[in-house]
């Protein structure tokens, strides 16, 4: 502003010296003058934002002085901030070097973008050559593929090592960001090896308990049907024995069935299986259990229908809730069995009005050994691994186990099975397959 006036007042003086058009002319030249030294400073800025390093910035005359130094702070400012990013990035991949779990970030198209050395290690990745390829191509085994493409990632899934033989890995996929996943790997061998070792431990002992235990049994049972081999006074404590071999015996027949379902994760030996028949056969052998003391219904079953999987395993999983239903309801009470569907499954449930149990055991009722009435489970013969065997046979069948339950009103245990094992038959097809 001080420049326009002055450069006003020295025209005016000229103007008085000499002639108007003098004084023209030399205003003309004044802003030309100062329109060159813009265009100068303009370019020199357009030249430094070509390589706009912060020695090589212009100093700059008058208001270009207040351009040249705001641009300066701002740009240092700016070179400080990228400096602690990059920083604290380092620090990251340092951290994430470290880690003992593999580490691979994937953007939006699956791709790789970084991964640390213990997955390259443990995937066989490397960092140079496969940053940017997809990681389907990478990682081959065919559950992977189906994990990432399913797009539920709440659990990791186990893959055998392809790299590292009798080695496996633990898998999980966290999604972050912009439709970004974090992969996470680790190596669970020795958890895997306890494991298996404690498997057999069990499945081991069970079975070398199994023959004492029935020649233990079975002299007893001798004995005391024998006439005269067991003085009176003492016939009851043989029965007190009886009743104890009877109840090792079912607990290492649980063992033992709960071992061989954890031993053998592969899909059962599958049967297409009358549903009519078999659940006609529980309802009877929940009468013979109840002896009477309960009423036990069946809902009529559309005839033709079969359901596959292992027919043995099935029965013992829907029979063990028909018989839980009768230990746990007292005399009086009612029990009925239905089979219905529900959108995409099929569910067997068993509905009883007995004891109920309270909702904080009800997430707990398929641990091994849980009961919530550890007397009464013994008093009626339990040996707290019935649901625990529902579960893994339903699991290998695709299936879960639902429990709804009211203490002092009863409850309904329903066994939930995907509809796509069902099968309906003619009966004509029913009768050439029976
Ligand atoms: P148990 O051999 O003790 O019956 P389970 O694994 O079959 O073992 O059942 C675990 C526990 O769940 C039982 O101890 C009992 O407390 C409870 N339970 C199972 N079924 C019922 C039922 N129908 N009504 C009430 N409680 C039940």
């Amino acid at each position: 502003m001080w420049l326009g006036l002055a450069t006003v007042f020295a025209c005016l003086i000229i103007w008085a010296a000499t002639d108007a058009i003098t004084a023209l002319l030399a205003f003309c030249a004044i802003v030309l003058l100062y329109l060159a030294s813009h265009l100068y400073w303009l370019h020199k800025l357009l030249q430094w934002f070509k390589k706009p390093e912060l020695n090589a910035m212009p100093v700059g005359s008058g208001i270009w002085e207040d351009v040249f130094s705001a641009i300066y702070y701002e740009k240092r400012r700016h070179s400080r901030s990228q400096a602690q990013i990059s920083s604290a990035l380092d620090r990251f991949r340092h951290a994430a070097s470290a880690l003992p779990d593999g580490v691979v970030l994937l953007n939006g198209n699956d791709q790789i973008e970084w991964c640390n050395p213990t997955a390259e290690r443990q995937l066989g990745l490397s960092i140079r050559q496969d940053t940017g390829h997809p990681i389907s191509y990478l990682v081959r085994p065919a559950d992977f593929i189906q994990y990432l493409q399913r797009q539920d990632y709440s659990e990791p899934i186990k893959l055998k090592s392809w790299r590292v033989s009798g080695a496996t890995l633990e898998i999980q996929l966290v999604p972050f960001g912009a439709n970004q996943k974090l992969l996470i790997s680790r190596d669970i061998s020795q958890m895997e090896k306890l494991e298996t070792m404690r498997r057999d431990f069990i499945a081991n002992v069970s079975h070398e308990l199994r023959t004492p235990l029935t020649v233990v049994g079975g002299f007893i049972e001798t004995l005391t049907d024998m006439e005269g081999a067991v003085p009176e006074s003492t016939r009851g404590y043989f029965g007190m024995m009886q009743e104890q071999t009877g109840r090792m015996r079912r607990l290492i027949e649980d063992l033992l069935t709960l071992s061989q379902l954890e031993n053998s994760p592969e899909a059962p030996q599958e049967t297409e299986n009358d549903l009519s028949t078999l659940l006609n056969m529980l309802l009877h052998e929940g009468i013979s259990l109840s002896q009477g003391e309960h009423d036990i219904t069946l809902e009529p079953v559309e005839p033709g229908l079969f359901i596959k999987g292992a027919a043995e395993e099935l029965h013992s999983a829907l029979g063990n809730l028909v018989s839980n239903a009768v230990r746990y309801t007292p005399e009086g009470g009612k029990i009925n069995l239905k089979l219905f569907l529900r959108g995409t499954e099929v569910l067997f449930s068993v509905r009883d009005t007995g004891i109920g149990i309270e909702q904080q055991h009800i997430d707990r009722l398929t641990e091994r050994f849980y009961r919530v009435d550890r007397s009464r489970s013994r008093e009626t013969g339990g040996t707290g691994l019935g649901l625990s065997i529902v579960k893994h046979i339903l699991t290998r069948h695709q299936g879960y186990l639902e429990i709804e339950s009211e203490a002092g009103k009863g409850s309904i245990f329903s066994a939930v099975l995907p509809q796509s094992r069902l099968v309906r038959k003619t009966p004509q097809q029913a009768g050439i397959n029976a």
